[in-house]
C-alpha cells in the first residue's frame, strides 16, 4: 500500500517535469524559424521623469507571437535563445527594429525621445554581435549614438574580459548610454560599477513590490540613489505600480521611474499616442496627482 502510493506520488511530482522539458524542446524548435517568419515584435514602455511625469525613454521589450501558443513572454524564450546562440540574431533584430521605430518616432512627431534596449549578457560577449554594424545603421538612420541606452545586467558585469571591455570601449565611444538592468539581484560588487562606466541603475522591482514609509526597502531605495547620485549616475525604479511607491521613490530623489502605474508596455501605435500627448504638454501622472492647472 505504501509502495503504490509512493509511486502514485511519484508520477505525480514527474509528470510536470516531463511536460515542461517536452514544452521546452517544442518551443527551442520552433524558435528557429520564429525569426525568418517575422513571429517577433517589440512593445515599449515609458520611462518617466518622477518630477514632471513626462516620458525620458521607451524601454523596447519583444514578444513572440507564436501561431499556435499565442502570446509568449521573454521570460521563458530569453533563456533558449541564450542556450542555443539564437539571441544574437535576435538581438541583431531587436537593435534593429527598435532604432527604425526611433527614427520614425523622431521624424514624424519631432520629439528628442530616446530608447533603451535590452542586451543578454551572452549576446555582448559573443563574437556574433558587431558594435561596428550597430553604428552603422544609427549612422543611416542619422541617430546619435546617445539616443541608445544599452540594458544589461550584473552577470555581464561578473564575466568581465577584454573582449567584453573593448565592446563596451567601442560603444562608449559612438555615444551609446549603458543601464544596469534589475539592480540588487545578482551578486556583483559595486565596484564594477565605476569599471563598466554605468550611466543609470535600475532598482529591481522586487525592492519596489513591498515599498513603505519606514520599510528596509525604502532605505535600501535611498542608499542606492545617493551612491549613484554620487558616482554621477541616474536611477530608474521598475515596477512601479501604485501612486504610494511613486510618491516614496520621488521624496526620495529617484529620477525615474517605469511600471503599470504610468504605463504597461504599448504597441508602436499607442507608444506614438504617448508620445504625441507629451509633445502638447501632457504627463503620464495619473490625473489624481496632477497638481492643478
Ligand atoms: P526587464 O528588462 O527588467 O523588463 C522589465 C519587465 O518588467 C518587463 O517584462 C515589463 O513588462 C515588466 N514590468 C514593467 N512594469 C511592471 C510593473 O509595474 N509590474 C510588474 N509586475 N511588471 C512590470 P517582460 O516584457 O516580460 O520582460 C521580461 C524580461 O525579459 C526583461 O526584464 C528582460 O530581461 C527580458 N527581455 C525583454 N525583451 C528583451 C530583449 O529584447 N532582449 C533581451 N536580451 N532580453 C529581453
Ligand atoms: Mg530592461
Ligand atoms: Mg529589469
Ligand atoms: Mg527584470
Amino acid at each position: 500500500q505504501a509502495k503504490h502510493s509512493g509511486r502514485n506520488q511519484y508520477r505525480r511530482f514527474t509528470a510536470p517535469l516531463r511536460d515542461s522539458a517536452q514544452k521546452r524542446l517544442d518551443l527551442l524548435k520552433d524558435l528557429q524559424s520564429a525569426l525568418e517568419t517575422g513571429q517577433f515584435a517589440l512593445q515599449y514602455q515609458p520611462i518617466v521623469d518622477m518630477q514632471s511625469g513626462r516620458v525620458h525613454k521607451t524601454e523596447a521589450l519583444v514578444r513572440w507571437h507564436h501561431p499556435e501558443r499565442g502570446l509568449i513572454s521573454p521570460g521563458e524564450f530569453i533563456p533558449l535563445a541564450e542556450d542555443t546562440g539564437l539571441i544574437v540574431a535576435l538581438g541583431d533584430h531587436v537593435f534593429h527594429q527598435a532604432a527604425r521605430q526611433l527614427a520614425a518616432w523622431r521624424d514624424t512627431l519631432g520629439t528628442t525621445i530616446d530608447i533603451s534596449v535590452n542586451v543578454s549578457p551572452v549576446q555582448f560577449k559573443s563574437d556574433g554581435l558587431r558594435p561596428q554594424a550597430w553604428m552603422d545603421t544609427l549612422r543611416e538612420l542619422g541617430l546619435p549614438g546617445s539616443a541608445i541606452t544599452l540594458e544589461i545586467t550584473e552577470r555581464l558585469l561578473m564575466e568581465i574580459d577584454d573582449q567584453t571591455r573593448i565592446r563596451r570601449q567601442a560603444f562608449q565611444e559612438a555615444g551609446l548610454k549603458m543601464a544596469l538592468d534589475d539592480f540588487g539581484t545578482g551578486y556583483s560588487s559595486v565596484s564594477y560599477l565605476k569599471s563598466f562606466d554605468i550611466d543609470y541603475i535600475k532598482i529591481d522591482q522586487s525592492f519596489i513590490r513591498h515599498l513603505a514609509p519606514d520599510s528596509e526597502d525604502l532605505a535600501l531605495c535611498q542608499a542606492i540613489i545617493t551612491m549613484a547620485h554620487h558616482l554621477g549616475m541616474q536611477v530608474i525604479a521598475e515596477g512601479i505600480e501604485s501612486q504610494a511607491q511613486h510618491e516614496l521613490l520621488r521624496a526620495v530623489g529617484c529620477d525615474y521611474g517605469q511600471g503599470y502605474w504610468y504605463s504597461r508596455p504599448v504597441d508602436p501605435d499607442r507608444c506614438a499616442e504617448l508620445l504625441k500627448t507629451m509633445q502638447s504638454g501632457g504627463t503620464l501622472l495619473p490625473t489624481a496627482d496632477k497638481p492643478d492647472q
